[in-house]
């Protein structure tokens, strides 16, 4: 079986002005993240052959905040030129928030091949978690970033303290926007935040990939953040409950899988690693 893996690249970090009660990055919680307006290009770049080097067929460049101005937009293009320039066989990912039309079609003309925006969790629990903005917001994000011809990478995080009946609610919306892929993430513990639920098992977070894979069977199901946290030694079960993708490397603030570890491991299960997408 082949499998997809991508890497996460975060180029702008910290500071946001929302108030993501999950998020590390939120201005409303006093965290140790690294925070920085930019990162260099060169730094980028670097980052850029090093997932291609650990078997990376997508490279997300995210950005923290709301959404893009024409000044983040510049940027994030620029970066997009020169990791194409190095890494042409790389399929760029953007995360950048809320988009209008014309940037997310500005994306797609630089040669960004999907965008991705979570909806992060269901329409009745978003409110619980951020009051800053609406889902409703992140929905019509993901809708134009369609319409502009990017493929779509919508998911969310699981274990912030949802129903069984939000979780339902989640995929069903998800089910209506049919993104290409589903990034699945399992909620991070972290004393800073004012999000403060006990850790889901590994059996909990197993079976919410079934359940996934039985929503959306047509969308690519990629484990990303909280794989290790939430899974532990049963990391690599997830393929058989339906994943078929997972972030290779760090996350956006916290620590991965050492990514040599992920590999070896991979291709003892008999697994190959995707080098297109069709
Ligand atoms: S908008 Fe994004 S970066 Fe900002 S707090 Fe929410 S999740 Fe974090």
């Amino acid at each position: 079986m082949q499998i997809m893996l991508c890497a996460i690249c975060n180029i702008a970090s910290g500071n946001c002005s929302e108030d993501c009660k999950y998020c590390t990055q939120s201005s409303y919680v006093k965290t140790n993240i690294q925070k920085y307006r930019r990162k260099e290009i060169a730094q980028i770049v670097l980052e850029a052959k090093m997932a291609k080097k650990n078997e990376a067929l997508g490279f997300c460049l995210v950005t923290a905040g709301l959404g893009l101005d024409d000044e983040k937009l510049e940027y994030v293009c620029e970066a997009a030129y020169a990791v194409k320039k190095a890494e042409p066989n790389l399929l760029l990912i953007a995360c950048n928030g809320l988009a209008t039309l014309d940037q997310l079609k500005e994306l797609k003309k630089v040669g960004f091949f999907s965008y991705n925006h979570n909806l992060e969790s269901s329409k009745e629990f978003f409110p619980q978690i951020c009051t800053s903005h609406t889902w409703e917001s992140r929905f019509e994000t993901n809708l134009r970033a369609k319409e502009a011809g990017l493929m779509l990478c919508c998911g969310g995080i699981y274990g912030m303290g949802e129903s069984q009946d939000d979780r339902k609610s989640f995929r069903e919306s998800l089910k209506e926007l049919q993104p290409f892929s589903s990034p699945i993430n399992f909620f991070i513990a972290n004393e800073n935040l004012n999000l403060q639920v006990p850790k889901m098992s590994a059996d909990e977070a197993l079976d919410i990939i079934r359940e996934s894979k039985r929503d959306l069977g047509e969308t690519i199901l990629m484990v990303a953040g909280g794989r290790e946290w939430v899974l532990g030694e049963r990391q690599y079960e997830i393929f058989e409950a339906g994943a078929a993708a997972i972030v290779v490397g760090d996350y956006l603030t916290t620590k991965g899988e050492e990514p040599s570890k992920d590999i070896i491991r991979l291709k003892e299960m008999g697994f190959s690693f995707a080098s297109e997408c069709h």
